[in-house]
């Protein structure tokens, strides 16, 4: 409901919609349900019904506080996963007009629209749109450090991915900027070698253990101590080239001179809230 005041609707409209937006515990047992989560916090959610080779993505909603952080991507792009591995063809949005920019984006094809007034707004339509479920990614991505002694691998894509100009990405990564992708800790595994690690205390309170070759230096991630949820590795070490133009850029306020953000990226001054 959140998600959707955003785009400003009135609340007459959202009431009218509660029923169809309100997910049920029922139909979370019943129907493919997840949850993203931004540190400890639920940032969205979507969920799917299975129906035969045509799958429908039901829900697909992220919280405003956490919108324009690469959430809604990362959901449907499991959402797609998840549907290809139960055996759908394809995926159909029967999609609120503001969502339709997002979903095009994300490689969506618009078969049509369906009339959906409101008062006021006598034109409008929720676009219907389909997407090809992905073949179940079994892609692994490999890295290491400079010197090949150590060597770490993990499976399926990044959660996120971060440019960070702060200060202590300067110093860690000796250059510009630093640069996270966030993986699952539990898809990554080092397959070669012994890390050092290097801790620092954060400005939220916790340690940073950092990851680095004690031969030849270089840093390869960073994990907060005690959590389990996921890891950042350092995408200068990624064997494959890194694509920063989804990127989200982070501690703007401190960015170099003459290093400049993408137009059209998400940029914070500071840390996301
Ligand atoms: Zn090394
Ligand atoms: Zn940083």
């Amino acid at each position: 409901m959140q998600a959707k005041a955003h785009w400003g609707y009135s609340a007459e409209a959202l009431e009218g919609w509660r029923a169809e937006l309100a997910v049920s515990p029922q139909g979370i047992r019943a129907r493919p349900t997840f949850v993203a989560m931004v540190g400890i916090e639920v940032a969205g959610f979507y969920s799917l019904s299975p129906l035969g080779r045509s799958w429908e993505l039901d829900h697909l909603w992220v919280l405003p506080r956490s919108m324009h952080l690469g959430v809604g991507r990362a959901l449907l792009s499991h959402a797609l996963e998840t549907a290809a591995r139960g055996g759908a063809a394809e995926v159909t949005v029967d999609a609120d007009p503001n969502a339709e920019p997002f979903y095009l984006e994300c490689g969506a094809v618009r078969r049509g629209a369906v009339p959906a007034p409101l008062p006021g707004q006598p034109l409008r339509a929720r676009p219907q749109l389909t997407f090809n479920a992905k073949p179940v990614s079994n892609s692994v991505s490999r890295g290491g450090c400079q010197c090949g002694s150590i060597r770490y691998e993990f499976s399926g894509s990044a959660l996120e991915l971060y440019v960070c100009h702060c200060k202590e990405c300067q110093k860690q990564s000796a250059s510009a900027f630093g640069i996270s992708v966030i993986v699952p800790r539990g898809a990554f595994r080092v397959t070669r070698g012994t890390a050092t690690f290097w801790s620092r205390p954060t400005d939220t309170g916790h340690m940073l253990e950092c990851a680095f070759c004690a031969n030849c230096g270089s840093r390869l991630w960073h994990q907060r101590r005690g959590a389990v949820d996921t890891i950042s590795v350092k995408g200068g070490s990624l064997d494959e080239t890194v694509d920063l133009r989804r990127a989200v850029h982070i501690w703007t306020s401190r960015i170099l001179p003459g290093i400049t953000v993408p137009e059209g990226a998400a940029q914070f001054p500071g840390e996301p809230e």
